[in-house]
């Protein structure tokens, strides 16, 4: 006879014999799941759950063999329900499935954030393949002891907060960003840029690409690129081209992806980050909205902020790790609220801006969001005329008011007509371009505060003499 029948038929004949066995029971299902006999194992988690109502193990069993059936509706049905009555005392087995189930419908950032609690509760449930799963290889939880208000010096509220609370987020993620690697589209997709463009050819690219020649004269290969200017031009999207250009990987890097409430949590998620690029080469890292990160050391209250800088800092410099393969690029929208050290050679040496698009990018930049469009002989270069001013975001806006309004005639008439150079002009005359805002800041900042000629090029885009 078949061994796992035996072991079946012995399991059921103990469990007859003591059906408020938990452990018991737990076998049986599991040896039947593991045999594909998903259904003979629900059947035996269904009779005991009915028959111990108040018991919350045959319950969470009961949860348990869905969720290995693929029954996750089922699964998180039971789950909800035994968290919700056991308040604040949710059982580490059922906060475990619950993670499960997050990850597995793809809410990886409440997964981390539960998964840290139960650790915290009790650090001998920890599970290395589920920390796997939620790409937590590297997880310390000895790095996270204190919660707010213990270290009064990291967490020092701001004076001009008036609800007191510390400003991190309870709810920030591990460094759990996907990786993006299947992009495709290149710098063709990037309207105008030309000379962004190839100074990340010269600085990131070629260097991957023909790594013996650079190491053959002995370049030494490494830093990033800051990219800074008004919003909307395009730092977020030539970034990702930038990764589908080589066919690296792109991992994009939010704030809330690294602050943490936690005590030395950030600096780990930081790292985390680094290593997760390094371990997925050749990879983009880039970081939106760097400034939040590396706001500048002298301007910090929190020197919580200051070692996360630090912890920033060492990490550009590959100090623990090589940087080798990973392509790192930051966008600011304030690149004077940076700290300084982060321009230092080996860092984000190269400080490129990035302006609102002139007429021929702004026409470009038409040309690829009309792309697979209805259209009627648009004159991108008449619309470009009259949208000076506008970024890339505006000008995306333009096209989907445009959209909007012909889907709407297409729809009261039962005609749809393509869009014409003159439905684009119309539309353009409705939105305000958004790049003269930042300009009046950054102006002053480049009339009196310009380090090392650092915002030249806004004085020569605003025609200021130097
Ligand atoms: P922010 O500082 O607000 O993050 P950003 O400079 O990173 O802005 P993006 O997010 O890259 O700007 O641009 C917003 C959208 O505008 C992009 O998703 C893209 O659709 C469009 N866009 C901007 N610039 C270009 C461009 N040069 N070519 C094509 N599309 C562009």
């Amino acid at each position: 006879m078949d061994p796992n029948q035996i072991a079946i038929d012995a399991l059921r004949g103990a469990v007859a014999a003591a059906p408020g066995n938990l452990d018991l029971t737990r076998q049986l299902t599991e040896l039947l799941s593991r045999l594909g006999r998903g259904d003979e194992a629900e059947s035996v988690a269904k009779e005991a759950a009915t028959r111990f109502p108040q018991r919350r193990g045959f319950q969470a069993l009961m949860a348990e063999t869905f969720f290995r059936s693929g029954k996750d509706n089922h699964a998180a049905a039971i789950v909800e329900t035994l968290l919700s009555e056991s308040g604040e005392h949710a059982p580490v087995d059922v906060l475990l499935l619950h993670t499960r189930l997050q990850q597995r419908r793809g809410d990886i950032r409440g997964a981390v954030t539960t998964y840290r609690d139960i650790v915290e509760q009790d650090e001998a449930s920890r599970d290395p393949e589920l920390e796997s799963l939620l790409g937590l290889d590297d997880y310390d939880p000895e790095l996270i002891p204190n919660a707010i208000g213990d270290d009064d010096d990291t967490f020092a509220t701001d004076p001009d907060d008036d609800d007191g609370d510390s400003d991190y987020s309870a709810d920030s993620a591990a460094g759990t960003a996907p990786i993006e690697n299947q992009i495709t589209d290149g710098f063709e997709t990037v309207g105008g840029m030309d000379g962004v463009k190839e100074q990340i050819r010269l600085k990131i690219l070629y260097p991957l690409q023909h790594a013996e020649m650079y190491a053959a004269y002995g370049k030494k290969v490494g830093g990033g690129i800051l990219l800074y200017g008004p919003p909307g031009c395009g730092k977020t999207h030539l970034a990702r081209a930038t990764a589908g250009e080589v066919g690296a990987g792109f991992l994009s890097v939010g704030i809330s992806d690294v602050l943490d409430m936690w005590v030395g949590n950030s600096e780990k998620n930081l790292h985390q980050i680094f290593q997760r690029a390094r371990r997925n080469k050749p990879c983009v890292l880039f970081f939106d909205e760097v400034d939040a990160l590396g706001a500048s050391r002298s301007d910090m209250r929190r020197s919580g902020g200051r070692q996360m800088i630090n912890q920033f800092l060492s990490e550009l410099d590959g100090v623990d790790a090589d940087n080798d393969g990973v392509l790192i690029l930051a966008a600011t929208n304030t690149p004077w609220h940076l700290d300084s050290a982060f321009r230092r050679p080996g860092r984000f040496d190269r400080v490129i801006f990035v302006p609102p698009p002139d007429a021929a990018a702004r026409a470009a930049i038409l040309d690829i969001h009309l792309a697979g469009k209805p259209t009627d002989a648009v004159d991108a270069n008449k619309v470009a005329a009259k949208t000076d001013g506008f970024s890339g975001a505006d000008l995306k806006a333009v096209i989907d008011a445009t959209v909007e309004s012909k889907l709407s005639d297409a729809i009261t008439s039962g005609r749809p007509k393509p869009i014409t150079t003159k439905d684009l002009i119309a539309a353009a005359s409705k939105i305000r371009a958004t790049t003269g805002e930042w300009f009046s800041t950054a102006r002053n900042h480049a009339l009196y505060a310009n380090e090392g000629g650092m915002y030249d090029e806004i004085l020569d885009h605003l025609k200021i003499k130097r």
